[in-house]
């Protein structure tokens, strides 16, 4: 059995989100000023045993990289240990392990998950600017943020990348200075800073207007720095680029402009236990009552095929997506 859906996609990355809960409030992420969000009550959310056994039979249908998002994956009490659990499923053919993350709380952290087998981190951060940051993420813990990114230098991890949601008007004026702080505090490893196109989803604000086209960011970036276009993957979602004489590299998410439908080998697993074939479709089929209620390992493998038999071709229209109800928030989901 191989997870090739409808429209002879071949899957082979999983996105577990292991909480819903988040310790920073961006106002893309989740419905606007939305202080009292329903979390999910902690008994609907998946165990950690819950997540190693699905993560096992993904593996066994042909999944070889697993992202570790949320909600905050670091507010999750003893993630290292089950980073360390999850590393452990490279003996049945893992062979990525990543995280994305705030970083808010990672400098704490940082040791304990280089230690625990995790390659690829991601780290998100939208602006350098104290009040800004603030402004985006409702919190003022952008030298949290800073010390956490230090840290995972620090560490050695293998892959650093930082996230940056661009949004019109809101952080537009900073794509230099963001490539300009990776370049400042790389050592040996090397960064890529990854410049995402902001997207819809069910209250975050989101109209035309406030998306930065790459192509516009390319252009300031060119206009200062000499690029070469880097060789991806057939399914990378990332135009990536490195800068010459330099070790850090720019990268962009064309999710608006230019997306990636048709190669999108991504399916999520919410912290509540959902297989979501398709960031931007409502469909998802519950796997947490299915494994509570016994069913063997051959009855899950026919639900996560069912499930993604219910992925689309191409996701709606970004305009026909942010008037949308049905899909979950970002959070919700798990980015
Ligand atoms: N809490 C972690 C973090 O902040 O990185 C992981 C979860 S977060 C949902 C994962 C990524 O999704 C972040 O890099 C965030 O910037 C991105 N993201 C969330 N909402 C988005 C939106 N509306 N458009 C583009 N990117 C978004």
């Amino acid at each position: 059995m191989q997870l090739v859906d409808s429209y002879n996609r071949k899957h082979s990355y999983l996105r577990i989100s292991v909480t819903d809960r988040c310790n920073l409030r961006c106002f893309y992420c989740l419905p606007s000023n939305d202080e009292e969000i329903a979390w999910k009550p902690k008994n609907k959310l998946l165990t950690f045993e819950e997540m190693e056994t699905l993560s096992s039979i993904f593996i066994g249908l042909g999944v070889d990289k697993i992202r570790i998002t949320g909600g905050e994956p670091l507010v999750r009490n003893n993630l290292p240990e089950f980073l360390e659990r999850l590393g452990k499923l490279k003996s049945i053919g893992l062979k990525t392990l990543a995280m994305t993350t705030n970083g808010l709380l990672l400098a704490k952290h940082a040791e304990s998950l280089r230690k625990s087998g995790l390659t690829h981190l991601n780290i998100s951060i939208d602006s350098l600017q104290a009040e800004r940051f603030e402004k985006i993420t409702g919190r003022n813990h952008l030298p949290d943020v800073l010390q956490g990114i230090e840290a995972a230098i620090e560490c050695g991890f293998p892959s650093i990348k930082l996230n940056v949601v661009v949004i019109a008007g809101v952080n537009d004026d900073e794509v230099l200075d963001i490539i300009d702080y990776a370049r400042k505090a790389q050592r040996a490893n090397s960064i890529n800073v990854r410049f995402i196109e902001f997207m819809p989803f069910v209250g975050n604000g989101w109209n035309i207007e406030k998306v930065i086209p790459y192509t516009q960011i390319l252009k300031e970036v060119e206009s200062i720095y000499k690029l070469t276009p880097l060789l991806a993957e057939p399914s990378a979602v990332a135009k990536d680029f490195a800068i010459n004489g330099s070790n850090t590299s720019v990268s962009f998410i064309t999710s608006m402009t230019e997306s990636f439908c048709n190669t999108c080998n991504r399916l999520r697993l919410t912290a509540d236990g959902s297989i979501k074939p398709c960031l931007f479709d409502p469909s998802e089929i519950s796997l947490r009552d299915l494994l509570r209620s016994g069913a063997s390992i051959d009855v899950l493998k026919k639900t996560i095929l069912d499930a993604l038999k219910l992925k689309p071709e191409a996701h709606d229209p970004a305009e026909e997506l942010a008037a949308d109800h049905k899909n979950r928030s970002m959070i919700q989901i798990g980015g």
